[in-house]
């Protein structure tokens, strides 16, 4: 059996902060370890999100201003990301894209930009500050630890449903003030973690591969443990 999955990279061309693209890339990689074909196509404003076309989206970082045009042009896409997210679609969020899936993110000057609500969370100002630096986090769950570098004014509060991508073990997370870092929502894994942030922690981009897997082939005879132990260590 040939197996397939198609990544929508959303606003891939507004919002790529430190090579968010990158991660793109890395799931390629490793869906190819996997026999798996992995395609992806660019999905911007003015354009609808097929929810029946793809298995993945991948929603980059950004800055304020990318993020006022996207604030308005993602509510017409709002619907089908919000089904296609409640159906268990893989999502991998970043930064102004994790800011976006919640209710709302108030940017640096103070305006309250909307979200889809998809998820709970929601997003303030902070006072004339940024959390920008390395931190390392470990997902409770499975015990895994995942570096990697924040930058970002908003702080994050998470909501119901939603649980962390991990506690911050260094760093600041989500606000610098519960220890949470990112969220973790059916098939959607949130962070704040840039550039190709699945390069550097390629446990994350395996379970988004096997989940995205087990969606479109509930039939398919490879095994989570069969997965996770596919394709080099970075
Ligand atoms: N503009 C948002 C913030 O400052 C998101 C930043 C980002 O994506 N790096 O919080």
């Amino acid at each position: 059996m040939e197996y397939s999955l198609n990544v929508c990279h959303l606003y891939g061309d507004l919002m790529n902060t430190y090579g968010d693209l990158g991660n793109i890339l890395v799931l390629k990689y490793l869906a190819k370890q996997m026999g798996v074909k992995l395609t992806s196509e660019v999905v911007s404003l003015n354009q609808p999100f097929d929810k029946d076309k793809f298995d993945i989206v991948v929603f980059g970082g950004g800055q304020d201003f990318e993020q006022s045009i996207i604030s308005k042009d993602i509510q017409e896409k709002k619907q089908a990301l919000t089904d296609f997210i409640e159906d268990n679609g893989s999502v991998v969020a970043i930064c102004g894209g994790y800011q976006l899936l919640g209710h709302y993110y108030v940017d640096a000057n103070g305006d309250k930009l909307p979200g889809i609500g998809a998820l709970d969370h929601y997003t303030n100002k902070q006072k004339d500050h940024r959390f920008i630096g390395n931190v390392i986090i470990e997902n409770e769950e499975t015990g895994e630890k995942y570096h990697g570098f924040e930058n970002h004014q908003g702080i994050t509060f998470l909501g119901k449903g939603e649980r962390p991508l991990g506690k911050v073990l260094e760093g600041h997370g989500n606000n610098g003030q519960d220890q949470t870092e990112g969220a973790i929502y059916k098939n959607v894994y949130c962070t704040y973690f840039h550039g190709p942030i699945l390069a550097r922690n390629n446990q994350i981009a395996k379970h988004v591969l096997i989940n995205a897997l087990k969606r479109k082939y509930p039939e398919g005879n490879l095994s989570k443990e069969e997965a996770l132990a596919v394709g080099p260590t970075f």
